[in-house]
């Protein structure tokens, strides 16, 4: 688990008792919930067992739903063989 460097946990208060308070709308998220949980509330696509917020900006919005559309980051084909290789 590398939640520390997670960039969604710039967006969220990690409080003394383990659970994460999100800055942009004051949710509480349960200490015992994954990264992703965190996502999903930002990703604002319900049915993922948290509520959504209404409050997050757009950038921030699409930047976590392109994390859940892509969870390893692409290769980046730098040349042709590459992108061969990558095709
Ligand atoms: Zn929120």
């Amino acid at each position: 688990m590398v939640m520390q460097n997670h960039p969604v946990l710039n967006y969220v208060e990690k409080l003394d008792d383990g659970r994460f308070n999100c800055l942009f709308c004051g949710y509480y998220i349960a200490a015992e919930a994954s990264d992703s949980r965190i996502k999903w509330h930002f990703s604002g696509e319900k049915g993922h067992g948290v509520p959504i917020c209404d409050k997050v900006p757009e950038d921030v919005r699409g930047a976590v739903q392109f994390m859940l559309a892509h969870p390893i980051p692409p290769r980046v084909p730098i040349c042709q063989n590459m992108i061969r290789d990558y095709l």
